[in-house]
This record gives C-alpha cells, structure tokens and sequence, in this order.
C-alpha cells in the first residue's frame, strides 16, 4: 500500500495501522538499548518497535560493561545484533587487558561490528592522546577480527580522517555513525567506502539544516538511519517523549526519504539490505527479525 508522506504523522500516532502496511522493513543501525534509560520498560520498547515495521537493530556498546550488556541483550531479543568496543569519551579507561576481554566477547555470533570508535574533541572526556591511541589501536583489532567499524567523530577538525588515512591498509567497511559533519567531509568518507549513518538530527528545523542539504549527495547504497537512542530524539516525537528509542528510526527514514524526494516504500529496502550488507546479516532468513505484529 502506497501511504502519502502528509498522512504518516497521523498513521504513526493512531493505532491500529492498516494490516497490508506490514510490507516495510526498517533496521535502526545504531542505539542503546544496553542503556539504564531501558532498564525499566524494554518488552514494551521491543514491542513498539515491531509495531513500527522496525524489526532489527544494531545495539552499541561504549565500554566494556555496556559491550557485555549489548551482547546479553541481543543474545536474548530476536532482531537484536551487538557491537562491542570503546568510545573516545572512556578511552581514559581503556588498556590492552581491558580490549582483551571485550574482543573474546565477539565469539558469539550476534557480534557484527566493532565499535563505537573514533574521536570527540566536543567534551573532551578522555584527553586526546588517549583517545587518538586506542582510536587506532581498535582498528588494527577490528581489522584483525574482520569485523566492519562504527566510528564517531565529533569536533575532531579533520584528525579522524587524517588517522584512517594514515592507516589506510586497515579496512575501511564501517559507518560514520550520526554524521553531523561538513561537506568535504561527507565526500572523504564516501571516497574510502565508507557508509553514512543519519539520525533524527535530520529532523531538527535548525540543527538538521545542514545535513537535510547533504543528505541528497549520498548515493543510496551508503546510506543507513539509525536513532542513537535514548539521545536524539528526532521531532515530531520530541515533543512528547524525552527518550528516544528504536521505533522512532521510522520517522528518521521517512525525513531522509523526503529530502530526497524518494518514495519510503522505494527507499526502505535498499536502506535494509545496505544495513545487512555492511554487518554481514543474512537478509533472507526472516527467522533473525522481529515479526510484525499479529
Ligand atoms: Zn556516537
Ligand atoms: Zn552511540
């Protein structure tokens, strides 16, 4: 069934969807259900995700507590996958034994990416140094391992793409997740193969500005939506919720789908198969998603 993008708002607030809308399949490609912000209430997050066509998602892990937790969690939830890694902000905290523990947790078969990893000059949680070490470190692993990145960059003025250049034997599948960066940017990333994750920022009359212009340059077959949840709300749902979480990656998609002026029916399943493509999930096995609802 073909639904305008002016009746979508009314089809996302007024349950029940028409049965045939079932069709759409969405992956949230980045959150953290690993986070406390769902420790209360997450059978009624998965279920709202189901109902929002969302039927898998990539949990992310930040340190190597929250690395064990998004295995836990995928291991136990159909349609849940888990990346395991260090961020920036915690890098101050990482050594050699701690990377140690967290790459024996990619024995089990839910762990399709590394990450996430990469640079945030914004905050300055952990100092640079640090942060720059076990940026790179975490490459030569993820690489070792075969396993695609999930980098994040924030404020780094060039320094991350400065270090995957000097270190260009190592591979280069992965995700510049929530790109929020600048043109030249967006064209580097591309140039060495990497995909562009979008979040809700896209939806943000003032913040998303920018990127609603970059969004159109990206070939679709790089492009991922993804909601960072519990952070990043993306707007109309802001308005009522303070967290976000994976059932409001379809409104991302249907932003992404209007900037581009492309039909989200048309723009769904490729934005999938990317997904699965760059994770290595086997797309046809419908046994691995969430089920929509009966
Ligand atoms: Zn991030
Ligand atoms: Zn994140």
């Amino acid at each position: 069934m073909k639904v305008p993008v002016s009746g979508l708002e009314s089809i996302f607030l007024n349950r029940p969807q028409p049965l045939n809308f079932h069709d759409m399949k969405i992956f949230d490609s980045h959150c953290h259900l690993n986070d406390d912000a769902f420790a209360d209430d997450l059978p009624q997050v998965l279920a709202r995700m189901s109902e929002n066509e969302v039927r898998a998602a990539m949990i992310v892990g930040i340190d190597e507590a929250c690395s064990r937790r998004a295995v836990a969690l995928a291991e136990q939830c159909e349609g849940c996958w888990a990346s395991v890694g260090v961020h920036p902000h915690d890098t101050a905290a990482c050594s050699e034994s701690m990377l140690a523990r967290i790459k024996a947790l990619t024995a089990s078969p839910k762990v399709r990416a590394w990450g996430e990893i990469g640079l945030d000059f914004n905050r300055m949680h952990s100092p640079r140094a640090d942060q720059e070490r076990w940026f790179v470190r975490q490459l030569e692993i993820a690489s070792e391992l075969n396993l695609p990145i999930i980098l994040h960059e924030r404020d780094s003025g060039g320094r991350l793409l400065e270090l995957l250049r000097a270190h260009h034997w190592i591979g280069r599948r992965g995700v510049v997740h929530c790109f929020s960066g600048i043109a030249p940017e967006l064209d580097q990333y591309l140039e060495m193969g990497f995909y562009i994750g979008i979040t809700g920022i896209v939806t943000l009359a003032a913040r998303g500005r920018d990127l609603r212009q970059m969004v159109p340059q990206i070939p679709i077959d790089r492009l991922l939506v993804e909601t960072d949840a519990p952070y990043l709300t993306p707007t109309p749902e802001r308005n009522r919720h303070r967290r976000n979480e994976p059932a409001f990656v379809r409104t991302v998609l249907f932003k992404v789908a209007e900037v581009r002026q492309e039909a989200p029916e048309t723009l769904a399943p490729v934005i999938w198969d990317n997904t699965c493509r760059l994770f290595g999930i086997a797309n046809d096995r419908e046994d691995a998603f969430l089920s929509p609802p009966l």
